[in-house]
């Protein structure tokens, strides 16, 4: 770690500049002003994200899913060994993530979720110590062939980097974009979602998967490296052999997943497994998410979940039947404005819970239901599908937006 330097005057300057929009923006009632804070200080000093990030031992974490919650688990691990920056509630493009490490003056590490786009610019601009690589998947049907471009524009952008990466041995177009890395270390956290990754990333094809655990391209030998750290169960083995207890407020196989690879972060950073793994276990809920919330005498589970790979993952955590499930699908800007991905999604897990289906795109989500099979009726608001639920447990899965609105609704 290298000594804190002063910021130039014009660094403090963008940082001023950036609180006053910020506090701005909240007065006025626009949420955190994080980003539009971030926005107005690297106006005023585009190099100030390398500046803001000279004296911190950064990490960077992307995928498509989980990036949030990782990095949660990563910043709550390395706060064992001094103080950590963080974009907690997961403003994750350079004006969000300049935001939170002006935050960071007298911090040690910086634990950063990475928007994919971004990954490669904002890499060049931190010196991150580390990188975290989790998954690639599509969020919308329309950006099918944009996972195998994203992949390789990370492996382009990746080559020769300085950073240790941590990456999913499990999923064949992480892989790709971490094999050009001089320095990675493979972990098996497993990949439920397949679909976006049955064609080879180098040669284009067919990969082969003769078990669940391992894949291999028969034309080109391109296959999965052997993972230093392994999701077994409830347990993480590590690079020693071995293994610690996963305990974690945090529902679901794929949380156990994101623990593994925060394991393995931490431990680059120094923290021992079974530290690491202990202080994950204070996280109950990441920016609302698997927040049990009480609303008209119903305790409802906020679940987000903004694509096809997401909604499978949450599907296998929810309580079992009769468990009432409400579904939110909205397609605005940030969700996407093609609902097609709904087909790809497997209900049959659903059956046996009463489902209620809410969001601007009910009914392209009710269509779909209809021909799985599942029992379920519509409504225009979440209060009606609410009040429409016996009293107990609801579980509320709704993708981005859609979770924003139901946040709302029920007061969290
Ligand atoms: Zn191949």
């Amino acid at each position: 770690m290298s000594e804190s330097t002063p910021l130039s005057a014009r660094a403090r300057l963008a940082v001023t500049a950036g609180k006053a929009a910020a506090a701005v923006s909240r007065a006025a009632g626009r949420g955190s002003g994080s980003v539009i804070g971030g926005r107005v200080a690297l106006k005023f000093d585009p190099e100030l994200l390398s500046r803001l990030a000279g004296h911190l031992d950064v990490v960077l974490i992307s995928a498509t899913n989980g990036k949030t919650t990782t990095t949660r688990l990563v910043a709550e691990a390395l706060r064992a060994g001094g103080e950590v920056v963080s974009n907690a509630l997961g403003a994750n493009m350079p004006a969000g993530i300049t935001s939170a490490l002006s935050a960071g003056a007298n911090a040690r590490f910086a634990a950063l979720e990475v928007d994919e786009k971004y990954l490669i610019a904002v890499a060049q601009d931190v010196n991150p110590k580390a990188i975290a690589l989790l998954n690639l998947s599509r969020d919308q049907l329309d950006r099918a062939a944009e996972t195998r471009m994203m992949a390789e524009h990370w492996r382009e952008g990746l080559q020769g980097t300085k950073a240790t990466v941590i990456a999913n041995a499990d999923d064949p177009l992480i892989v790709w974009a971490a094999s050009s890395c001089p320095n990675v270390v493979w972990v098996a956290a497993g990949q439920a979602w397949k679909d976006d990754a049955w064609s080879c990333p180098s040669c284009g094809g067919v990969l082969q998967r003769p078990d669940d655990t391992t894949w291999r391209c028969a034309e080109c030998g391109f296959g999965r490296p052997t993972p230093t750290w392994v999701l077994t169960g409830d347990s993480v083995l590590d690079p020693h052999g071995s293994t610690w207890p996963i305990h974690l407020q945090l529902p679901g196989r794929a949380n156990k997943a994101n623990a593994t690879s925060a394991a393995a972060v931490a431990a680059t950073f120094g923290i021992a497994p079974q530290v690491a793994l202990q202080r994950m276990q204070s996280v109950a809920a990441v920016a609302g998410r698997y927040d049990v919330v009480q609303y008209e005498g119903r305790d409802i589970r906020l679940l987000l979940a903004k694509n096809p790979a997401g909604w499978l993952e949450t599907f296998s955590l929810i309580d079992p039947p009769p468990a009432p499930v409400i579904l939110g699908v909205n397609a605005r800007g940030a969700d996407g404005t093609d609902t097609s991905w709904l087909w790809d999604v497997d209900y049959t897990r659903l059956t046996g819970h009463p489902i209620a289906v809410i969001g601007d795109r009910r009914l392209d989500l009710a269509v779909r239901l209809e021909v799985a099979g599942q029992n379920f009726q519509v409504f225009d608001t979440a209060a009606e599908a609410i009040r429409n639920s016996p009293p107990g447990r609801i579980e509320a899965i709704a993708n981005y937006t859609a979770f924003q609105d139901l946040r709302r609704v029920v007061g969290n």
